[in-house]
């Protein structure tokens, strides 16, 4: 999003200097998906509802 001008840095919420794919899925406090990589990969329940209450911009 900061790179195209769409956000004003590319911060994450959470402190991170840079809110990149691998630190969502794998480090962000905040973000992060309930079971990583394989939970996205394999929707399981807490995936689902991760990712209709996630208050990600993408
Ligand atoms: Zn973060």
């Amino acid at each position: 999003m900061h790179k195209w001008g769409l956000a004003p840095s590319s911060g994450c919420k959470c402190g991170a200097t840079e809110q990149t794919e691998d630190h969502v899925i794998n480090d962000c406090p905040i973000h992060r998906p309930p079971h990583g990589v394989r939970g996205l990969k394999r929707l399981d329940e807490d995936t689902i509802t991760w990712l209709m209450t996630s208050c990600l911009e993408i």
